[in-house]
């Protein structure tokens, strides 16, 4: 079944020396049989079993399983070669001592991708004689009872041939023979290849001796099998899935806590810090203007604030707004018109002293907008009270100016209404004043009517009321500020043309108005079609109270995010850092565990696994806390801008891309810290790794 043909191993010792372990070996194995290597210490029997094992490969000569030359052997077939061809049993037994009897050799079937029966388990205990010991601890255990599942574990999964490197060189003479007859027993069916130093039970025990002497056969066979047929066909065994893997690395993690929570720490804290810094750049501006429409019923003020450019300095811009209306219209079917804000008014109230910012008082009507039936039917506004004016000295007050004349009464050059004589019908027919910017005198306009913008001064109640500043306050406050300072609703609206006629105004206005805004849509398009028609001299600003907000707001966040993603890149860098000395750390005291596991059969994605699993867990564990830390500085943020800034919509979100990219660079930093020591190890030959002594 096994052939060695002159073979030679040398090795390099760390000082370039060589040392000839094996020289020129000619043997042949049948396919059962009791066969002992005998030898003195260092006369290479342990470099021949590893040969054999398929653990370490020869530096010449030939080895062959069933006819089939290893040196055709790819790296998948030496794992199913050890998986299900070769049962190993060591000198120091190399149990798992973290794991009980039962698992310990159910573990070798797990490395075949199977799940042990516990009938199966308990058979093959019986055949070693120790069922009644299976589920005691390995701690438990005597030397030759952890023979014994040593050798369970090796038979359990049926192999060829049984490998024994010294089994009973820990063991007492009485307890050795025990074993010498289990092994016996078991060469009836499977090929046992021992190794001892025990010259008088090899006698006695074994079918054929291979004597060797400082690497040398003592005595070479008559001939060597002529080469055999091939008939090895591999069975390649799924192996053990990476969740088992996982879950195998979870039972061995045994680490520094002091060192373990200071890299979760220090992880945590990064990955938040990262997450924070991303999600501040998925920050959109329109969701936030629309979110702020939404909230506030659609009363936020509508208007746009035009510029030109003179010697760096940007100023109210008075020229050529009628194009823009018109290409507003015509483009976007939005209706907008001038306000004439350069119109001043004098006062109309008894108290003159309104100018406060809480409560419904205007100081002054915000200007005056041509309008004419149509438009307003467009936008919605009806008249409550009065008529649509017929003539050019006849104006519509609003219902939010109608509210502050109740309030605080009306009084003009002829007479005075106390607030509890306005009414809205004797407001019909009253006069108001106002007069062009430069000119001198003023001229009288008639009421003609109240107009109702949809403005709810309910709404307000709370601002009327309130003692303490809450949030909602602050927000209404911050919105009748708006709605004072250019809006529909604080408007006075005169028939088309009639500020010319009888005021002799010309166009000299700075803002837009309109309030035709009803979707998201809207909001997009408005802010890319101004972006699209603003120049180097010449800019179009949609401003609305929350948008105004927003632009200070940014300046500071664009700092803290450039400050968090800094931090967080460094922070980064430290604990993968730390990742990777503390997986290295305990990568490096584990090496024997892993060549252990080599010779039982684990894959090297298995091994891959199993021994990156720790630093798998602190990623993930990391990551999901990270998570957490990360909305709650979304949340806290947020809190912070509303509770500051009166703005009632989350200014952040969640954003699903944030996650998204926080577990890739969960995943790189993990994949940085563990895939150096990980693969520093892999790369020594299993052979290599089991000769560690664990000290
Ligand atoms: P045995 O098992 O018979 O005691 P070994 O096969 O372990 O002997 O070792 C045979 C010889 O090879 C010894 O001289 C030993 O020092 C040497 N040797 C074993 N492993 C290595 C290695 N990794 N590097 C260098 N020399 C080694
Ligand atoms: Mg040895």
């Amino acid at each position: 079944m096994l052939e060695l043909k002159n073979v030679t191993k040398v090795y390099q010792t760390k000082k370039k020396k060589e040392v000839k372990a094996l020289e020129d070996i000619d043997y042949s194995f049948q396919n059962k049989g009791f066969y002992a290597i005998l030898g003195k210490s260092g006369s290479g029997k342990t470099t021949l079993l590893n040969l054999i094992a398929g653990l370490d490969k020869p530096s010449s000569g030939e080895i062959q399983f069933m006819g089939k030359s290893f040196k055709r052997f790819k790296g998948k077939d030496f794992d199913a070669y050890r998986n299900t061809c070769v049962g190993f049993v060591f000198q120091e037994f190399n149990l798992f001592e973290n794991l009980n009897v039962y698992k310990n050799v159910a573990l070798a079937l797990e490395l075949q991708g199977k799940q042990a029966e516990e009938q199966e388990i308990e058979e093959v205990l019986n055949r070693v004689g120790i069922s009644d010991l299976m589920y005691r601890n390995i701690n438990e255990l005597s030397g030759g009872q952890k023979q014994r599942v040593a050798i369970a574990r090796a038979i359990i999964k049926n192999p060829r041939i049984i490998i024994a490197d010294e089994p009973t060189g820990s063991l007492d003479q009485e307890i050795a023979i025990e074993i010498f007859e289990v092994l016996k027993e078991l060469s009836k069916e499977y090929l046992v290849i021992l190794v001892t130093h025990n010259e008088e039970y090899a006698i006695k025990y074994a079918e054929h001796i291979l004597r060797l002497s400082e690497g040398r056969q003592v005595e070479k066979p008559e001939g060597i099998e002529e080469k055999a047929e091939e008939t090895l066909d591999f069975e390649y065994k799924k192996g053990l899935s990476v969740l088992s893997s996982l879950k195998m690395g979870f039972t061995n993690l045994k680490m520094s806590i002091v060192r373990l929570v200071l890299c979760i720490f220090l992880m945590v804290f990064s990955f938040t810090l990262l997450g924070f810094c991303i999600s501040l750049s998925f920050y959109s501006k329109i969701d936030i203007v629309y979110d702020s429409f939404v909230k506030s019923n659609f009363l936020d003020p509508i208007t746009i604030s035009c510029f030109e450019k003179n010697k760096e300095t940007w100023y109210p811009k008075t020229e050529n707004l009628d194009v823009i209306i018109e290409k507003l219209k015509n483009e976007c079917g939005m209706e907008y018109r001038l306000l004439h804000n350069r119109v001043i008014y004098e006062h109309h109230y008894i108290d003159s002293d309104v100018s406060s910012n809480d409560g419904i008082h205007m100081w002054n009507p915000s200007g005056v907008i041509e309008a004419d039936r149509n438009y307003l039917k467009d936008l919605n506004f009806s008249i409550m009270t009065g008529a649509f004016p017929e003539a050019d000295d006849e104006v519509l007050i609003t219902e939010y100016y109608y509210q502050t004349f109740v309030r605080y009464g009306f009084q003009n050059k002829e007479i005075t209404l106390e607030p509890n004589e306005v009414t809205k019908e004797n407001l019909i027919g009253k006069t108001i004043y106002f007069r062009t910017y430069n000119a001198e005198s003023t001229k009288p306009f008639k009421i003609s009517g109240i107009l109702d913008t949809g403005m709810d001064v309910e709404y307000f109640e709370n601002l009327e009321n309130s003692e303490k500043i809450t949030l909602s306050v602050l927000h209404d406050s911050n919105l009748i500020t708006r709605i004072k300072n250019g809006s529909m609703h604080s408007a006075i609206y005169t028939k088309n043309g009639a500020l010319k006629a009888t005021l002799n105004y010309q166009n000299q206005s700075s803002t837009l108005i309109g309030s035709t805004i009803k979707s998201k849509k809207d909001v997009h398009y408005l802010m890319n079609y101004l972006n699209e028609e603003s120049t180097a001299t010449s800019k179009y600003e949609l401003r609305f109270g929350i948008h105004d907000q927003m632009d200070s707001i940014l300046k500071n966040l664009n700092e803290i995010q450039s400050i968090s993603g800094a931090i967080g890149g460094v922070l980064m860098c430290f604990s993968i850092f730390l990742l990777f000395s503390l997986i290295n750390f305990t990568i490096e005291a584990k090496k024997k565990e892993m060549g252990i596991l080599r010779a039982l059969g684990a894959k090297g994605r298995n091994i891959f696994f199993i021994y990156s699993s720790e630093g798998i867990y602190i990623g993930g564990f990391s990551l999901l806390l990270s998570y957490i830390g990360c909305s709650v500085v979304l949340f806290l943020m947020n809190q912070y801008i509303q509770k500051n800034e009166g703005i009632l919509v989350s200014v952040y979100h969640y954003h699903f891309l944030t996650y998204f990219l926080l577990f890739l660079i969960a995943i790189i930093s993990v994949i940085i810290a563990i895939l150096l020591p990980v693969y520093k190890v892999m790369r020594k030959s299993p052979a290599e790794a089991i000769r560690i002594e664990i000290k």
